[in-house]
């Protein structure tokens, strides 16, 4: 099938935002296997020591289960990647190992995340997906609250700063779908300020003039710029890694992907993402491009977003010359193959590499 993609230019991107409290584990070698960690062909898989966030007898007999199948399919999809290693789930994101007593520690993950309704799909260490709700994933929920609001489908209360005649004053807005409400303010602002608000609101409603200066910008909205986006880089991630295993995500240009996600207040890939303009929230694609050569990848979309993750090891610099052809405002056609969103984990290139890699393979005619 082929996709007709423009590569438009990229809105400027503004760094906002301290760095992220990096939280520092403590690692010491397990009785088991004597060992901190494990070198292999692919990557290092290190073990997490400690006790686990969660405690896996409180939880609810399906969730157990569910938390139990899923540990078993990734640690065998594992041993079928890297051989000889002991009965271990590796989280996707920090790559540390998880041997079965230490099941608490692994979270049923929604990707994309909740917000963007998303349903649980993989596992990953309670350290991850915790920061990633506190951080990248909560910015995302503020773009969508703010969207809503662009596309006036929600109703509730939001607070915003308002300037009007150049009094700028807190308030809480209510927004319907067909009328935008000043609540209350109040109680958020000086008496002066409240005061002075009241008056230009009196004024502008009793001469029914709209020659007045007026301004509105969301407080609780106000997202992280960039941020959401290495949210859905990291939801693409997670859903790439459940089509396609470890044998995928520890090859080493995946390295680059996991160090965005880790640091989103950098800027390390410059251009990742595309929006679809006309795409329904649900759609959920995962594709594998063709053609052109240079742009061998795999490209996901999460409703309005298409995202790119490299796939073949040769596919490093993919990101350099994705930047280049947007730079150029290069119109690009695109011939991929589409493949079902994964429901559950499939870990296709653990369990039957050949299989894959022969559909996969890029047709040379
Ligand atoms: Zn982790």
């Amino acid at each position: 099938m082929i996709l007709h993609i423009t590569i438009p230019r990229l809105m400027p991107i503004r760094l906002a935002g301290g760095p992220l409290r990096e939280t520092t584990p403590s690692w010491s070698p397990t009785a088991k296997t004597g060992r901190s960690r494990i070198k292999t062909a692919l990557g290092t898989i290190r073990f997490r020591h400690g006790t686990p966030s969660i405690d896996i007898n409180a939880m609810e007999t399906s969730e157990k289960a569910a938390t139990s199948d899923w540990f078993d399919l990734g640690a065998k999809a594992l041993r079928q990647t890297v051989k000889d290693l002991p009965e271990l789930y590796a989280c996707p994101l920090c790559l540390h190992g998880f041997e079965r007593e230490q099941i608490g520690y692994l979270t049923r993950e929604h990707v994309p995340p909740a917000c963007f309704g998303g349903e649980k799909l993989i596992l990953t260490c309670g350290e991850c997906n915790t920061r990633a709700r506190h951080s990248i994933d909560a910015e995302l929920g503020k773009f969508i609250h703010l969207r809503k609001f662009v596309r006036r489908e929600m109703d509730e209360m939001r607070q915003y700063k308002v300037t009007m005649n150049g009094t700028t004053a807190n308030v809480l807005v209510r927004f319907g779908s067909d009328k935008c409400e000043v609540v209350d303010f109040s109680n958020r602002n000086s008496p002066v300020v409240s005061a002075d608000l009241r008056n230009h609101l009196d004024i502008a409603s009793a001469t029914a003039s709209l020659d007045w200066g007026f301004k509105m910008s969301p407080v609780q909205d106000r997202y992280r710029i960039g941020w959401p986006e290495v949210s859905l880089l990291r939801a693409v991630y997670l859903a790439a890694f459940a089509k396609f295993g470890y044998a995928y995500i520890m090859r080493p240009a995946l390295d680059t992907v996991r160090k965005q996600i880790r640091q989103p207040e950098k800027r390390l890939i410059k251009y990742f993402l595309t929006p679809v303009v006309d795409a329904p929230d649900e759609t959920r694609v995962i594709a594998y491009v063709q053609k052109p050569e240079w742009m061998r990848c795999l490209m996901a979309q999460i409703g309005q977003f298409r995202i790119f993750l490299p796939f073949f090891d040769e596919e490093a610099s993919l990101y350099k010359r994705l930047s280049e052809a947007h730079n150029n405002r290069e119109k690009t056609k695109v011939s991929a193959t589409l493949l079902p969103w994964p429901r559950t984990p499939e870990f296709l290139l653990d369990f039957h590499k050949a299989a894959v890699v022969r559909r996969l393979r890029p047709s040379d005619s």
